[in-house]
């Protein structure tokens, strides 16, 4: 079923004052008779009649109620899969769903018939209600059993949700599967877009147009909902503590270290390292199994398409070690010529490490040959899937590689968090490259005992939250399904690239037949940044400059360069904004000159 109708009311933000007006009811229902004043300064309940009133429009179906149903009265969301306390089978999520969304239908229906001043009341009434909290609640403990200590965690009088400790069931299922909020089966981009608040925003007085997507992807709600659940309700340091804060966290912490796992197929979740980007994943490898595997006259070889967070660690090491660089070119269109890639590969080959998908043109290389190829000299292989993972499916047992990288931050998490993926041989036998706490089984001043991986690559206290915020995102594409996200693109890609190319004087940069999400081009007679300015100034979020791959643009005689980037959540009718402005900067009739 399709979710999006034009006159639906803005769920999200309802979404987002729904958990706030439910977080501010107390647990046992005492609000009943109390005043106005019980509720939390923080809900502002005219906008939330408002909105109330928007929601009982007789055209909400009933998947969007639905989505509201997402929010529990501890305000923490419950029918999503993100967090591993509440872990219901999609029975029983069902269950969960229809009698919340009840709940919510009716609090709304009630709420959009009264005044501010009555809320506490209605409040009071959707508490009292003899199904919905009562129920959910019993469904909910019903499946808790143990905490991760193995004390049973049921509680007869428990008033608190007990449900916080339902320990992860079924980790590996389908997620695409299920009918959960963020979840469109048939893909809708307008369904989607409203779980990003921040395509609402408006820029220079019009609504934005997010095609900055290469440089950082905007966070869907279940993922700011995520980060700030964590906070409210389990923040602490992991591991090493005999309190519950720390048991929750690190139950979190490990249960993204699965998500990951489980959404690139590694064989294990020990072969999953935090790290805070692509960029400190790469230094993590040159570092540690470069400085204990390369040395003089060996060779590593990169392409000319690489990110210069892929050329500057490996060229610093080749410094340090006495190994050299060699580098795969590419054609006009901007593809590896695998000739000359298999040219350059011989027993002196240690290392070859390459994108997968080109941030400067969106060239999508032939990674599984690439792979296969450099495995035939004996070389390792690290993948940057920086620019592809939040575009196309990646296994990485099917790939083969042996590490790869990615960052949150372009794969709709948090920034400050990312991944390195490591076969678990490879990371067994690398010494780790930080030292410090956390990565140590025993410390003397004589003798220092690493963990083993991945904790041996964690040193110091990481980025919990955002590895949680991470495992969020993860699970949110999972239920969108990145084949869907893949082949909307494909044509949303198609059609930009036919626009733009309809333009005099544009040329665009990268034309390789297998790409996706870069647009990158350079206009006849106006700077990027200039025509960069002109996008801005229409709410148009672009990148101009040589986006950190300044060996590729020169290798097109360039500097630098205009770059859109696609999202999933991104429409036909942003592209033909895009075009019409970029039209009107080549026609003159709008620019800074
Ligand atoms: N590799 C590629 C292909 C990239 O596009 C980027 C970011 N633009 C990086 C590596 C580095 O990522 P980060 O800055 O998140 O570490």
């Amino acid at each position: 079923m399709t979710t999006h109708n034009a006159n639906l009311p803005d769920i999200e933000q309802l979404t987002h004052l729904a958990n706030q007006f439910f977080t501010a009811l107390p647990c046992d229902g005492s609000l009943l008779n109390a005043g106005v004043s019980t509720l939390s300064p923080a809900v502002d309940t005219n906008k939330l009649t408002d909105l109330a009133k928007q929601a009982v429009n007789p055209s909400v179906e009933t998947v969007e109620l639905n989505k509201l149903s997402t929010v529990s009265r501890s305000g923490i969301p419950i029918n999503t899969p993100e967090a591993n306390f509440y872990f219901l089978d999609a029975t029983q999520q069902q269950q969960a769903i229809t009698h919340l969304g009840s709940a919510v239908k009716s609090a709304s229906l009630a709420l959009a018939s009264q005044s501010p001043k009555d809320l506490s009341s209605l409040a009071g009434q959707h508490v009292e209600s003899p199904i919905e909290t009562e129920e959910l609640h019993k469904l909910l403990v019903a499946h808790a059993t143990v905490n991760r200590s193995g004390a049973p965690i049921h509680s007869e009088t428990a008033t608190a949700p007990t449900f916080y400790f339902l320990e992860m069931q079924k980790p590996h299922r389908d997620l695409s599967t299920l009918g959960l909020a963020g979840s469109h089966t048939a893909f809708d981009v307008h369904a989607v877009r409203r779980d990003f608040p921040i395509l609402r925003e408006r820029v220079n007085g019009q609504q934005l147009v997010w095609l900055d997507n290469a440089a950082t992807t905007q966070k869907p709600q279940v993922v700011i909902d995520r980060i700030s659940a964590f906070y409210q309700h389990e923040n602490s340091n992991i591991h090493r503590a005999a309190h519950e804060l720390a048991a929750r966290s690190t139950d979190a912490y490990e249960q993204a270290r699965k998500t990951v796992a489980d959404f690139l197929h590694a064989s294990s979740p020990d072969e999953i390292v935090f790290v805070r980007g692509s960029t400190e994943a790469i230094n993590l490898v040159a570092q540690s199994w470069g400085r204990q595997n390369i040395s003089k006259g060996d060779e590593i070889v990169i392409t000319w398409l690489e990110h210069h967070a892929n050329i500057v660690p490996w060229k610093q090491l080749c410094d340090q070690t006495g190994a050299v660089l060699r580098v795969a070119p590419v054609d006009d269109d901007g593809q590896v010529l695998l000739d000359e890639y298999s040219k350059l590969l011989n027993s002196r080959t240690k290392l070859v490490s390459f994108t997968q998908v080109s941030n400067a043109l969106g060239t999508i290389t032939p990674a599984q040959t690439m792979i296969e190829l450099a495995h035939r000299v004996g070389a390792k292989v690290l993948l940057d899937g920086a620019q592809s993972v939040s575009h196309l499916h990646v296994d990485v047992q099917a790939l083969q590689c042996d590490w790869l990288v990615f960052s949150g931050h372009k794969i709709f998490a948090p920034t400050g968090i990312g991944v390195l993926y490591g076969k678990a041989e490879i990371l067994e036998a690398t010494q780790p490259w930080q030292g410090g706490g956390n990565m140590i089984a025993d410390v003397s001043f004589d003798k220092i005992i690493y963990q083993p991986a991945p904790a041996r690559f964690e040193a110091g206290t990481g980025n919990i939250a955002d590895a949680v915020g991470l495992g969020a995102a993860l699970e949110y594409l999972q239920r969108i399904g990145v084949a869907n996200v893949a082949r909307y693109e494909h044509d949303l890609l198609a059609y930009a690239i036919e626009s733009l190319r309809s333009i005099n004087g544009l040329r665009l940069i990268g034309t390789a037949t297998e790409k996706t999400s870069v647009l990158s081009f350079v206009l006849k007679g106006h700077s990027t940044q200039d025509v960069g300015e002109a996008l801005n100034k229409a709410g148009i979020a672009v990148r101009s400059g040589h986006h950190c791959a300044q060996p590729i643009l020169r290798r097109f005689g360039l500097e630098s360069t205009v770059r859109p980037s696609l999202a999933f959540y991104n429409t036909h009718e942003e592209i033909d904004r895009l075009v019409s402005v970029v039209r009107q900067v080549q026609a003159g009739q709008i620019g800074l000159y």
